[in-house]
């Protein structure tokens, strides 16, 4: 290799392709064996690594024997049918075949000329998943990585609405610009004050609504903050309300914030990272109750749909809102841009895309919306075999209604600051024992263990050694 250049020749390439398949189909027959925490201590990895670039050419057997040595061990392993932690972000096998054949593609979605097929797979997929949702079809829209990002464009569309002229003019050294709020609740997702702090509507212009009993947001509550912030002269903005919360996937009462939302010509902007995916399965319809009456909304198909990471959707309610914030021809793609097409760089900040929309494709047709709703099916199943078994151990209490895919908890102990301790240090106890992985939470200040279902290998025997390792932990 050292005297040629190009890359390396196909033969190599394919003798790599094979030994790779059976590497990876290996880690997948496997993958129930696996430690899934890794043992290494901060750092360790780095100092593992040599410091200097490699200055020479390095045999691809070394490198492919160095995966194993130091970056298997350093994985946490998600795809571990007892990995409970965060929400599922599962391998499938169709999913690993679509990023094979991006990768071997590995084209760029920012125009339709840059390949039309990426365009057009994705604006294929996006509709399919607003027939899913049930969404109508004046909503349109568009692929980012991340809710985080789709939550970012969804709130610069609202501002840009609110008629300050914010793409041409800018924020700094405006006097006359009101000061926005936003609002959720306090059990919404960290992107939302990210998203803030990006556009600079500020962190502390996220008010947080206090949720009731069952951690939904209150809604009059959220109108009392309204009206204090309009006596104050502050601006209402947005609401984002969510469907499927990170902590217990309480859902906000969706329909009665869209009428304040109407009333003050508010964004509304739905949050459904996780819950929204539930909306394939027919008995879970309730979940898209008001979707209708957002302005946008945001879904991680990644998260419920069997969509390996990463893959977002950010619908809005006339995409044509959403692209005259972003549409920016620069002189050399002018020639791209010139036609009817669809150019996904005008939906957000980023030009160069992934071609994302094949993951998609390639899973949900491998399963149909039947295969996905069955195995979200029994994923809520198992949740709610879960709290059973809760509900039934006196040394342990539920910690909010299981509406989805994710059970909160708490081992009780003499005081609450006992019980916070103990909480806390089973979780850690739990997931560096290698076998189990879950996570903690705060709910109304009180620290408590949170499982989540969502890998697809997940089934009731898993679960039950789950169990069984937390009473064990005790
Ligand atoms: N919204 C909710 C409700 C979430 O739980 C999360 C992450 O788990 C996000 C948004 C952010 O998701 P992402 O990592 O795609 O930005």
């Amino acid at each position: 290799m050292k005297d040629s250049l190009g890359d390396i020749p196909v033969d190599v390439y394919r003798k790599h392709l094979h030994e790779l398949a059976d590497w990876m189909a290996d880690y997948r027959e496997n993958i129930a064996k696996q430690r899934i925490s890794p043992t290494a201590k901060p750092g360790a990895i780095i100092s593992a690594l040599p410091s200097t670039p490699p200055e020479t050419a390095e045999p691809l057997e070394q490198i492919f024997a160095d995966v194993d040595r130091l970056i298997v061990p350093g994985v946490a392993h998600w795809a571990h049918p007892q990995f409970m932690g965060y929400f599922g972000c599962t391998t499938t096998g169709p999913g690993v075949f679509a990023e094979m054949i991006a990768a071997a593609l590995n084209i760029n979605a920012m125009t339709w000329r840059t390949s039309p097929v990426a365009t057009e797979l994705e604006t294929v997929v996006l509709n399919w998943l607003r027939q899913w949702l049930g969404l109508p079809d004046e909503f349109g829209g568009a692929v980012y990585d991340t809710a985080s990002i789709g939550s970012m464009h969804a709130l610069a569309v609202a501002r840009e609405e609110a008629g300050v002229s914010v793409r041409t003019q800018g924020l700094s050294g405006r006097a006359e610009l009101p000061i926005f709020r936003v609002y959720v609740s306090d059990q919404a997702h960290s992107s939302i004050d990210k998203a803030a702090i990006a556009l600079g509507l500020g962190e502390h212009n996220v008010r947080k609504i206090p949720s009731d009993a069952e951690f939904r947001m209150n809604v009059a509550a959220l109108r009392e903050a309204i009206s204090a912030d309009l006596r104050k002269e502050f601006r209402p903005l947005a609401v984002v309300a969510t469907v499927g919360t990170t902590s217990t996937a309480s859902v906000d009462p969706v329909r009665e914030i869209a009428a304040v939302c109407a009333e003050h010509q508010m964004w509304l902007h739905i949050d459904a990272a996780y819950g929204g995916g539930l909306a394939v399965v027919p008995e879970c319809n309730w979940v898209t109750d008001g979707f209708d009456l957002a302005d946008s909304i945001v879904i991680n198909p990644h998260k419920m749909l069997f969509v390996p990471f990463d893959f977002s959707v950010l619908y809005v309610r006339e995409i044509e809102r959403l692209r005259r914030v972003f549409t920016l021809v620069p002189e050399y793609l002018r020639g791209d841009a010139a036609g009817a097409e669809i150019n996904y760089m005008d939906y957000g900040i980023q030009l160069g895309r992934r071609f994302r929309a094949i993951k998609a494709w390639m899973v949900w047709r491998t399963f149909g919306r039947e295969g996905l709703a069955a195995r979200i099916r029994e994923h809520l199943r198992l949740a709610q075999l879960f709290t059973t078994w809760v509900k039934q151990d006196a040394h342990f209490e539920l910690s909010a209604p299981t509406v989805m895919g994710v059970a909160c908890f708490r081992f009780k102990a003499a005081n609450d600051a006992e019980s916070d301790r103990r909480n806390s240090q089973l979780v850690e106890t739990i997931n560096a024992g290698g076998e189990a992985y879950l996570m903690q939470t705060k709910l109304r200040g009180r620290a408590v263990m949170r499982l989540g279902l969502g890998n697809i290998l997940t089934t009731e025997e898993h679960l039950g050694r789950v169990w069984k390792i937390i009473r064990d932990a005790i």
